[in-house]
């Protein structure tokens, strides 16, 4: 606490100084009193600081949780959740972004074949642990800036920035036996699954094209190769 006022000049008719000194009763009792009040000051204004620290350490935490709930509802707004790769509303706008661009690009579109027998044979769960075992293969085999995404139930696409169509189809064929050779088990009574895909590729081709220009090529590609017997690569030259 700060020091309290030691003498009083003024201190009245009974509490003059004398010989500059302030000894008398009446000196020591308002200095005593001019203590407790400089001592019950310094106590509000530590209350009232403790208060607004509080408050502010609440209001950092509040605005942090915000924060965290801001970017895990824009996370769940792009992210598939079962496999965690982008969603289709991020696969469209990053392959806008892509189209940008001046360099060529490529998109490929998968769709698991015969996905329901999967299911129906080993039930729901085991259908899933395929598709994100599908997802896992298909991040193993892109590339850093490639888009892969879960476009719903067993339908997968990746874009392919700085990729001709030609690369494209190959990247499909290399895929192709990656996903055949991926163990699916389906628990010890059934052993590995076998699982295939059908692909379609399409590219930007022409001045004009859209996103979804590009990706109803893709999928013509697909229809063609489910139509012929599934399982292959099909593009869409
Ligand atoms: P095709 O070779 O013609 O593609 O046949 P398919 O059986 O793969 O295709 P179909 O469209 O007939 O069936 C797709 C199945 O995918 C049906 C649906 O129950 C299943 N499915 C969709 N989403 C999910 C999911 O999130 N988890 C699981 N386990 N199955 C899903
Ligand atoms: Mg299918
Ligand atoms: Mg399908």
């Amino acid at each position: 606490p700060p020091a309290a006022p030691r003498s009083h000049p003024q201190g009245g008719a009974q509490g003059a100084a004398v010989g500059g000194h302030d000894l008398d009763g009446a000196g020591q009792l308002g200095g005593q009193r001019a203590i407790e009040e400089a001592t019950l000051r310094q106590a509000h204004v530590g209350q009232q600081v403790a208060v607004a620290g509080g408050l502010a350490e609440r209001a950092v935490r509040y605005a942090r949780a915000r924060r965290r709930q801001a970017d895990r509802l824009s996370r769940l707004a792009r992210q598939d959740q079962l496999t965690g790769l982008a969603n289709r509303t991020l696969f469209h706008s990053r392959l806008a972004a892509a189209l940008t661009a001046t360099e060529p690009v490529a998109v490929l579109l998968m769709d698991l074949d015969d996905f329901k027998t999967i299911n129906d044979t080993h039930g729901h769960d085991v259908g899933d642990e395929v598709l994100r075992a599908v997802a896992g293969c298909l991040k193993d085999m892109t590339r850093y800036h490639d888009v892969v995404a879960r476009l719903g139930g067993e339908e997968f696409g990746v874009v392919m920035p700085d990729t001709e169509l030609d690369d494209g189809y190959l990247f499909g064929e290399r895929l192709r036996p990656c996903i055949a050779a991926t163990p699916f088990f389906a628990g010890e009574r059934h052993g590995a699954l076998e699982v295939t895909a059908s692909v379609g590729v399409a590219a930007l081709e022409f001045p004009d094209d859209t996103p979804e220009l590009i990706l109803r090529r893709a999928d013509q590609a697909l229809y063609c190769v489910k139509r012929d017997g599934r399982n292959r690569v099909a593009d869409a030259a």
